[in-house]
């Protein structure tokens, strides 16, 4: 997988060091975690909140980092915020406050990116575009000392072509420039999995989110 993200950045004449790869572990067993931390991943990425937690307890050993990337729901953010290191899927701002109010003051800030519904009718999760700059503008006002704002994430509809699969993807960083222009320090663009991930690397992802051309099937 190393290899696959590295030859993406060269194809897209970036860094190899820009892209950071987030191991997408959801319905992988702890084992299959402790493997790829041995291989040297360090970054996993879980969907459901209470299966995260249970594999964080087998894991305790080890010096991991968990984002949460799949839906949150507001009774399940205080767990959220005692246990995770970034959450990719804030949609609303009733949520970012909640972990705001409830990180405990000994860890280190949140990190959090916005998620963005880049393809209208086709997804239902995410922040409409026409919304965002007021949600990053609230979210970024928030206590820096217990969450911060890093970027933007989507989720695009499955496409036949690069071109269709492409486009989603430059919306998001075009997005992310204009809230860049506003003012706000965003350095993080969460987008690209299995299968779109040189689509999401040509167009400036700098964090992909891989499970199966990692792990295998999951199941
Ligand atoms: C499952 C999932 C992934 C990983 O998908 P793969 O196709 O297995 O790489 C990435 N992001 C999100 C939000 C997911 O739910």
């Amino acid at each position: 997988m190393k290899g696959r993200l590295a030859s993406a950045c060269i194809a897209a004449g970036r860094d190899v060091d820009s892209v950071t790869l987030l191991a997408v572990s959801k319905m992988q067993g702890p084992e299959a975690v402790r493997d790829a931390a041995a291989a040297g991943q360090r970054a996993f990425g879980e969907n459901y909140v209470q299966e995260a937690l249970d594999k964080m307890a087998a894991l305790r050993d080890l010096p991991l980092q968990w984002h949460l990337i799949g839906p949150l729901q507001s009774n399940k953010t205080r767990v959220v915020a005692e246990a995770f290191d970034w959450v990719h899927s804030v949609d609303r701002l009733k949520i970012a406050q909640r972990l705001a109010d409830q990180r405990p003051a000994h860890l280190a800030p949140l990190q959090l990116c916005l998620q963005v519904n880049v393809s209208g009718e086709a997804s239902k999760s995410g922040v409409a575009p026409a919304e965002l700059p007021a949600l990053a503008a609230a979210v970024a006002a928030l206590p820096s000392d217990r969450v911060r704002l890093r970027g933007l994430m989507a989720i695009p509809a499955p496409a036949d072509t690069a071109a269709a699969r492409r486009a989603p993807h430059r919306l998001l960083h075009e997005l992310a420039d204009a809230l860049r222009a506003q003012g706000l320090p965003l350095d993080t663009l969460s987008m690209g999995m299995s299968d779109d991930l040189e689509d999401a690397v040509a167009e400036g992802s700098t964090l992909v989110r891989v499970g199966t051309a990692i792990f295998g099937r999951r199941g």
